[in-house]
């Protein structure tokens, strides 16, 4: 760490307006770059980083407040700062913004106070009650602990616990202030892998031990064991006394990879994600920063701890669109992995089954290493995948189950195996409209249709979480009990389901029944136990789960996501249904797939029943080339929205009229967002295209120099966007 000489420095401010501020160092301080410190704002005090030296600051000194306090926490790691600048940059946001997501938890910059611990002494007590002896033996062995847990194991008061010390037979400690964290044993013995498995494995380690940056892409099927493979990599990055960092697409939901973890490694690994309480986030973050935590495995968010060692970053599922966050800083984890990676001269692994165009092209262009793994592992086949014609199978009215299908389904389950049907659609029915006058029922704060979920009993709107009862009567034409439930959701999937297997244990599965990570392990145990034979569920049933027993998988409407026309319907319909399909058929019984839709000639339906992804990844890249989209072009959107619509339609008719012209980029819009309101807001939207080679931050950064945003009105800048709604 460079102490600073100068007494000047720049202190950046985990806040969303500002850049870095120059503060003052008093005699009495020392500080190093990357140091946390407390500084005044106003009125208040605020805990920023020191940025750098500020070398020739026109502000007078007279102005310059001084630091007040220096935090005992480590310095945030240069590569950290390197990172921050460069994702503000990248994302066209204020650095102090992306600061804060490396702040997450503002305990941690504070060490925990020592505790008092009791641990048992010599004397044995002249009188031993129940109470006692209780006490005594929550504390055999050896082992010190606090008074409240003393009290809360033995079922005692804590003065039992003061009691016994009084009189000698117990003896206060000082416990360690910071709670362990188990290291990882890398030289656990793991699976014994197959040659292929090795030769991949061998080719990720020896990246690791390189020391420097590289990316790859790590290609293998579904069940081709790529997760073992990578932990080979981590294992070897274990050696060197380096971090390594795992992001999942759904963590809080992946006990089967957290057990899977513990037995190569013999710990748990460090998580991050939404799911942590408070002390846990507290407890992780400091573990990172001093570098205690060795391995970390989190949710996107986990890119922005402050690893002063990293060595290795795997994203698994790297092709997952929730890898993207699209409000505030609006980035792509897997993107800024790789970024991370070069700053901190290591390796980034990105994983998949059906992996991005973006990384298939740069894995082709060379930019990338490119690792498969083309065949399951242990011998098992991948499923067969076999279209039912929905024109020619038509299931009955308000059914959605088709013959063939049902026939499928009997036969699996009659064989003591199990079965799934996938449906990405939550709730009862997708729409709910009078059969009297056609009302439909709208969300009074978004553009959006409510949507009926009848086990909750309520009628929600899946953009903004408005919520009411179900309605007795049209608001429209006053009939009584007229709504009618239009389509399938999940909900109502399932009832059909139990109609025709009454005599089998039918399950439902959506993120919205499922909520936290201990009813995911409990949903993961009944499948693996065989307590469900039919599952039903909706996108979070296609992640990455290992159901040995599990050989049908049906996709009741394969159509379902290619309509809309959004730049990557396709491919994510592509991805999303390989995945499920890959959850057949992973053990020693093949799987079979059954694909119901309505047109079966698309390209998409057509390469999901061939298997052919290359084949499929080429005729989509070449469309992408032939109308320079990404990863051929660059795009960024723009969303204006304000909770008045003269405002934005003001507002974004200036946008309009100041627009740049050039060569090589076109601006389009404004245009109605296809949501034109979420939470009351007014949306408009901008769609910058660009050629590739161009900087589209500076384009944007100079059409939008000098323009007074209204106080009522945002203006959301998304690079890369995912989400064009
Ligand atoms: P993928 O992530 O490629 O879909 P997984 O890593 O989940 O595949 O592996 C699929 C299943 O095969 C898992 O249950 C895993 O434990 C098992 N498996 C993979 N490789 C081996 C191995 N070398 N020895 C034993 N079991 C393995
Ligand atoms: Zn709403």
């Amino acid at each position: 760490m460079t102490v600073v000489e100068q007494q000047r420095v720049q202190v950046l401010l985990p806040t969303s307006f500002g850049a870095a501020y120059d503060y003052q160092v008093p005699d009495h301080l020392t500080v190093g770059i990357g140091q946390f410190v407390k500084v005044p704002l106003g009125p208040r005090e605020v805990v920023g980083v020191v940025w750098q030296f500020a070398a020739d600051s026109k502000v007078k000194a007279s102005r310059i407040k001084d630091i007040l306090e220096v935090l005992p926490v480590d310095p945030l790691p240069e590569p950290s700062r390197i990172f921050v600048d460069w994702v503000a940059k990248y994302t066209m946001q204020q650095p102090g913004k992306v600061l804060r997501m490396n702040m997450s938890a503002p305990d941690a910059l504070y060490p925990k106070a020592p505790k008092i611990g009791y641990r048992i002494a010599s004397a044995a007590p002249s009188k031993m009650t129940s109470a006692r002896k209780r006490v005594l033996d929550v504390l055999e062995g050896g082992i010190a602990r606090t008074a409240s847990e003393i009290a809360e194991i033995a079922g005692v008061s804590t003065s039992v616990v003061k009691g016994l010390e009084k009189i000698g037979s117990l003896i206060v400690v000082d416990l360690p202030a910071e709670e362990e964290i188990p290291e990882p044993d890398n030289a656990k013995e793991g699976m014994s892998l197959s040659d292929l498995q090795q030769s991949a494995s061998d080719i990720l380690s020896s990246l690791v031990l390189k020391n420097e940056f590289s990316a790859t892409l790590l290609e293998g099927v579904t069940g081709s064991g790529k997760t073992e493979v990578y932990f080979e990599a981590i294992a070897a990055c274990l050696a060197e006394g380096r971090q390594s960092l795992v992001l999942l697409p759904e963590i809080a939901l992946s006990s089967q990879w957290l057990s899977r973890f513990e037995a190569r490694f013999g710990v748990k690994p460090v998580e991050w994600h939404s799911d942590l309480s408070q002390g846990e986030r507290r407890r992780n973050w400091r573990a990172v920063i001093e570098g205690r935590a060795k391995v970390v495995v989190g949710a996107r968010s986990a890119l922005f701890l402050p690893f002063p060692e990293l060595g290795l970053i795997v994203v698994d599922e790297e092709h997952e669109a929730s890898f993207k966050q699209d409000e505030g800083v609006a980035y792509n984890a897997r993107d800024m992995s790789v970024v991370r990676g070069q700053i901190g001269e290591f390796p980034v692994v990105l994983a998949s089954a059906t992996p991005s165009l973006e990384t298939l092209v740069n894995a082709q262009s060379g930019k990338y290493e490119h690792v498969k793994l083309p065949s399951r592992f242990g011998g098992a086949t991948l499923p067969s995948v076999t279209i039912i014609d929905l024109k020619l199978h038509r299931p009955g009215a308000q059914r959605w189950i088709s013959a063939p299908l049902q026939e499928a389904i009997t036969e699996t389950l009659a064989a003591g195996q199990q079965a799934m049907l996938f449906l990405n659609r939550r709730g009862y029915a997708p729409l709910t409209l009078c059969d009297a006058c056609g009302h439909r029922l709208q969300c009074p704060h978004c553009s959006a249709w409510l949507v009926e979920h009848r086990l909750a009993g309520r009628l929600q709107c899946h953009h903004c979480g408005f919520a009411t009862s179900p309605l007795k009567n049209c608001p429209d034409c006053d009939e009584v009990d007229s709504f009618k439930a239009c389509g399938p959701g999940i909900e109502r999937l399932t009832e059909e389901a139990q109609i025709l297997f009454p005599d089998h244990n039918v399950a439902m599965m959506a993120s919205d029944t499922v909520t936290s990570p201990k009813a995911a392990a409990d949903f993961v145990d009944a499948m693996t136990n065989g307590d469900i034979d039919l599952l039903v569920g909706t996108q979070i049933v296609a992640k990455g789960y290992h159901f040995p027993n599990l050989t049908l998988v049906g996709v009741v409407d394969a159509d379902l996501g290619l309509a809309g026309g959004d730049l990557r319907a396709s491919e994510r319909t592509f991805q999303l249904l390989s995945q499920v399909a890959g959850r057949a058929g992973r053990a020693e019984h093949p799987g079979r797939v059954f694909l119901q839709s309505h047109m079966p000639e698309h390209p998409v339906i057509e390469a999901l029943t061939k298997q052919e992804l290359d084949v499929f990844m080429a005729s989509e890249s070449e469309a992408r080339q032939g109308a320079s989209m990404p990863p051929f072009g660059r795009l960024a959107g723009i969303v204006v929205s304000s909770l008045e619509s003269e405002s934005v339609v003001s507002f974004c008719r200036e946008l309009a009229r100041t627009a740049p012209h050039g060569d090589n980029f076109l601006i389009m819009g404004p245009a109605p967002a296809p949501l034109s309101m979420i939470r009351g807001r007014h949306r408009f939207r901008f769609l910058v295209k660009s050629a590739k080679h161009v900087n589209i931050q500076s384009i944007i950064r100079k059409w939008l120099e000098g323009k007074k945003i209204p106080s009522n009105t945002r203006l959301q800048i998304d690079i890369d966007p995912y989400n064009f709604m």
